[in-house]
């Protein structure tokens, strides 16, 4: 039995990634039909996440007030340590894996994240094995990856890294919601700084 808010959330999900053409061109969107019954894990942001006024865009607001709904039912996690980002990154940010190997949703083809930082913070560089993109659902962030030029992104907007591409982000003034997807060889590889 899925739960209706997680119901939601994929389906809410599955529409948005179809808004993009660059999230179209990543990946076709994987059949969620294994539901994996997953602890509700906290994490500091979700204060924050839950009183976050962001100015949705029509587009976006079905996912966005989908993740709200389900954020105390999610299992959100935290990929890195206070030596690594800080005390303060730590405390204002999260994401959980909403498909996936580990997800709420079983997928063995692509790992799919939602994924919130807080205003005014810096994500150091990193890399991973996974090809990625982000797709930006409210606020905006600086994207940047090694051998291109940095980017502003609001909702709506991609951003997409190839395997083992560095790449680093930085929040100003708002808050950026994302919708993550990773695929190919590597996986289940963490991401390295
Ligand atoms: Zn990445």
């Amino acid at each position: 039995m899925v739960p209706p808010e997680m119901n939601e959330l994929q389906n809410a999900a599955r529409e948005l990634a179809a808004r993009a053409p660059a999230t179209r061109e990543f990946a076709d969107w994987p059949e969620l039909a294994e539901f994996v019954p997953r602890n509700h894990r906290q994490c500091p942001a979700l204060p924050l996440i839950k009183s976050w006024n962001s100015e949705h865009v029509p587009e976006t607001q079905r996912f966005h007030e989908a993740v709200l709904a389900a954020a105390d039912t999610v299992r959100w996690e935290r990929s890195w340590s206070v030596r690594q980002v800080g005390a303060d990154f730590m405390n204002r940010y999260g994401h959980f894996e909403l498909a996936g190997p580990n997800g709420h949703f079983r997928c063995w083809k692509l790992r799919i994240f939602v994924s919130f930082w807080g205003e005014s913070l810096y994500y150091p560089w990193h890399r991973h094995a996974a090809e990625e993109i982000y797709l930006v659902t409210s606020g905006s962030a600086e994207f940047h990856s090694q051998g291109q030029s940095s980017q502003t992104l609001g909702p709506l907007g991609c951003c997409r890294h190839s395997s083992w591409q560095p790449h680093e982000m930085t929040t100003f003034a708002q808050p950026v919601l994302t919708l993550v997807m990773w695929k190919g060889p590597g996986l289940c590889f963490p991401p390295q700084m």
